[in-house]
């Protein structure tokens, strides 16, 4: 059965295609390159021994994404990574990320909902709760106003794919990711940010590699234990797994509605200085940090509520964070050596 990944070069795509094709599935990816390399397809192959189609391309060229379909119309299912998701350069260049971010997703419902198997799995994120009142979060929560023109990208891709489906044949199931973090433990796939990292785990393995001076933790005086900020931290395999579960579900009908949501996180909040003792301890060595003022825009605390996707996916997260922490690390070796 083959499965047309968008951004499957990427951090998230490349460990679902893994998963994906230790499941069985033939794997078609379409990535532009323009967050990743040609040479993740090499670890996809060192891990799994088999090679995904590859097609390069540009989701924002319509007639390129119109041939795509054209040319694999057999495909069972779509899952949607590609996308772009630098919050603070959304702020600066919204259009790129409503071009990118909206425009791709529409032209791709468009193809999609002329196939004969319209499932469609979406990457959303647990931005869309914005600083929920309500710890752990459920998939109940409001949706609270976005707080960049990314966030507001995933709040209106939800929308989209809402209205659409209720108007076709279209089955989706909306995936909130909490925080992603890790690589393979084999350390043949990571995350490989461009520039300086985003993203805090990236930031701490590069700063415990040398290639930052030290890690700004941005406040200690928010109302939590130790008073940093809080995240669900998730593995990205377990992640992965939770998207092929979910394409198993359209694809054996077991859906209960057209468009299904699901909170995808460990269930377990953790703080930055939390979360720099586990790399401390995996590594073997001092983190340098220092603490900073608070930064505009961060939440306090946001953890899942887990209930839904464990009982109705019948999913749940495996690996702890110190593990996640050392496959992050390993990789950060991995590629600087
Ligand atoms: P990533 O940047 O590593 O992967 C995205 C991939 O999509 C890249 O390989 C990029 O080259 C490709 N791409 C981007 N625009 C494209 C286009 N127009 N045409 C073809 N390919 C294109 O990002 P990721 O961390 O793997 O995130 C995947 C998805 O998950 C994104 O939609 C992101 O918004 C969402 N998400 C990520 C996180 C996170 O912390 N990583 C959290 C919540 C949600």
């Amino acid at each position: 059965m083959k499965i047309a990944v968008t951004g499957g070069l990427g951090f998230i795509g490349s460990h679902t295609v893994v998963e994906l094709q230790n499941e069985g599935f033939e794997v078609v990816i379409i990535d532009n390159l323009s967050n990743s390399s040609e040479a993740v397809l090499k670890g996809i192959v060192a891990i799994t021994g088999k090679t995904p189609i590859f097609e390069k391309m540009d989701l924002r060229e319509k007639a390129a994404v119109h041939n795509f379909f054209k040319k694999h119309n057999d495909v069972a299912g779509v899952i949607h990574f590609a996308a772009s998701k630098a919050v603070g350069e959304s702020v600066g260049n919204p259009l790129l990320y409503y071009e990118n971010n909206i425009n791709t997703l529409v032209y791709i419902l468009q193809e999609l909902k002329d196939l004969p198997q319209a499932n469609f799995i979406f990457s959303s994120s647990c931005t869309v709760y914005g600083q929920a009142e309500v710890m752990p979060i459920t998939e109940n929560a409001s949706i609270q106003p976005a707080m960049s023109p990314y966030g507001n990208t995933k709040q209106i891709g939800e929308e989209i794919i809402i209205d659409v489906a209720k108007a076709t044949n279209i089955k989706a199931i909306l995936l909130r990711y909490f925080n992603p973090i890790g690589a393979h433990p084999s350390a043949e796939i990571g995350e490989l940010p461009i520039g300086v990292p985003q993203n805090l785990v990236p930031f701490i393995t590069q700063t415990g590699f040398g290639i930052r001076q030290e890690l700004a933790v941005y406040g200690d005086d928010y109302p939590t234990p130790d008073g940093t900020c809080i995240r669900d931290y998730i593995h990205v395999v377990d992640l992965a797994k939770a998207h092929v579960i979910a394409l198993q579900r359209l694809l054996n009908k077991q859906n209960l509605d057209k468009v299904e949501t699901f909170n995808l996180g460990t269930g377990t909040g953790s703080s930055v200085l939390e979360v720099i003792h586990s790399f401390e301890k995996v590594s073997g060595q001092k983190l340098p940090y220092k603490i900073v003022p608070r930064r505009e825009g961060d939440v306090i605390e946001a953890y899942a509520n887990t209930e839904k996707a464990n009982t109705i996916l019948g999913w749940k997260t495996v690996f702890s964070l110190d593990e996640a922490m050392a496959s992050a690390w390993k990789w950060e070796q991995k590629i600087r050596n």
